[in-house]
């Protein structure tokens, strides 16, 4: 990048350190500088466009510029820019959401709880099934399983149930009492000549075997992402969450779904606890529950839940948990926009529509010699890399990644996978040019790798 004195570029390197970036090589090579977006586009300060293939991170499901969140936020900051939800007090936006979010939950929820980030948000679930199992007088009762690749944010307990290396490796990471099981990455992980069916039930024997090694009086939920998102785009095979299910029941585990990247249409239904027909005890919420226009998560618990932890509360005189900007009125006011522009504008039947093309796509790309596999589900998909020797794990997904970029089109490289979760609002001769960049993408490369 020819980085001018005094540009944005060189200001951002001087002053400024980045999430999941290599510091050094930043120091170097600079950042790309957006500056504006429309629609399902960006354009950095250079004016150049961009596909954002990615909805930034999984999240703008409206996609950008979208005047009436704009506008909703203006409004509610002129009317309250801020209040709270401590020390029961409350304001509209933040009663308007509750009440939304439980109304439009895929199984029975008694009780919504505001936090600002996915990270947040599984923090607190982590504290509730303490908090729960400390009310029923279980205090032994504690441990959380998670999977391999799963993510479930950074924070302390967030990053030790994210199931990635890079989030553990020099943080000291995962804490105490929280595990991963098995990932169902059929591909990937399957035995020689193991079907999908000896598959799924091989993760739910070493689950249960976990379960049983611990002692399953001592394991008290189980977390997992309908689709693995940031782990690489995977989706699980038939029959799997059915049969995890039953082994959680059978255990007394509590299921917590975090819907962070599938929740508010993602998958082809408004959350992916539908479309796995998941019987979750709490769901995480954030990204598309506000298009990202604002920081705002939250987790919907039922009366399994809500019950054990009121009684405790009431106990020791107070719930003892809550962050200064939780259910943010602004924040609130902006999420509740975006969930009524995704029900008018039947953006969950977009993705059911164009399903079929995108994932028709993608499987499609399993053809080209250097595609190993094409997955996903809804509007969410990967294309992964066959290993080439000579290429450590991740180099040929940075190329590919770059390629494109160069191309006009942002996705996301996770190792050798290149991962897509456009804005829902997306048409079809939009997938189209999103596919057809990364077939000619995946030719250069091709004719690199021959040079
Ligand atoms: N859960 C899932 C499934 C996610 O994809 C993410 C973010 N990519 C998180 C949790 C963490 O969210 P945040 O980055 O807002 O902390």
């Amino acid at each position: 990048m020819n980085v001018q004195p005094n540009s944005m570029e060189a200001r951002d390197k001087a002053y400024h350190l980045h999430s999941y970036t290599n510091a050094r090589a930043l120091e170097k090579d600079g950042a790309l500088v957006m500056d504006r977006g429309e629609g399902i586009y960006v354009y950095d300060t250079n004016g150049k466009q961009y596909i954002e293939g990615m909805a930034g991170l999984w999240s703008v499901g409206v996609g950008f510029g979208e005047n009436r969140l704009v506008e909703a936020a203006a409004k509610q900051m002129a009317k309250l820019p801020y209040y709270h939800t401590f020390t029961a007090r409350a304001h509209g936006p933040s009663i308007e959401l509750a009440e939304k979010l439980i109304q439009m939950a895929p199984v029975p929820m008694s009780k919504a709880y505001f936090t600002n980030s996915g990270s947040e948000a599984n923090d607190t679930a982590v504290k509730m099934v303490w908090y729960r199992s400390n009310a029923l007088g279980k205090p032994e009762k504690k441990k959380i399983i998670s999977r391999i690749k799963g993510y479930h944010g950074v924070t302390v307990a967030s990053a030790s149930l994210t199931g990635l290396p890079n989030n553990h490796r020099s943080f000291d990471l995962p804490i105490a009492g929280v595990f991963h099981t098995s990932c169902p990455h059929y591909r990937a992980f399957k035995l020689e000549g193991e079907d999908e069916a000896a598959f799924v039930a091989r993760c739910v024997k070493e689950l249960e075997d976990l379960i049983i090694k611990e002692g399953p009086e001592t394991v008290a939920a189980f977390i997992g992402e309908p689709v693995m998102g940031a782990g690489g785009v995977i989706v699980p095979p038939a029959g799997y969450w059915d049969a995890i299910q039953k082994i959680l029941k059978k255990y007394d585990i509590l299921l917590i779904a975090d819907e962070v990247i599938c929740g508010f249409g993602r998958t082809g239904n408004m959350f992916g606890t539908t479309t796995y027909e998941m019987q979750p005890d709490i769901m995480t919420l954030s990204k598309q529950i506000s298009s990202s226009y604002q920081p705002i998560s939250a987790l919907l618990i039922n009366e399994n839940v809500y019950q054990p932890l009121a009684d405790e509360s009431a106990k020791i005189g107070t719930f003892g948990h809550g962050v200064t900007a939780a259910g943010h009125p602004v924040a609130s006011a902006v999420a509740l926009e975006n969930i009524a522009i995704i029900e008018e504008r039947d953006l969950v039947g977009n993705v059911k529509a164009l399903a079929p093309k995108f994932q028709g796509r993608i499987k499609a790309l399993e053809s080209h010699p250097l595609v190993i596999e094409g997955r996903g589900v809804g509007l969410i998909g990967a294309i992964e890399l066959k290993p080439r020797d000579g290429f450590a794990a991740g180099q040929l997904g940075s190329k590919l990644f770059s390629i494109m970029v160069e191309k006009g089109l942002i996705s996301r490289a996770i190792g050798d996978s290149l991962a897509f979760c456009p804005p829902m609002i997306i048409t079809e001769a939009q997938v189209d040019t999103i596919f057809d960049t990364v077939e000619a993408s995946l030719d250069v490369l091709q004719k690199q790798l021959s040079a």
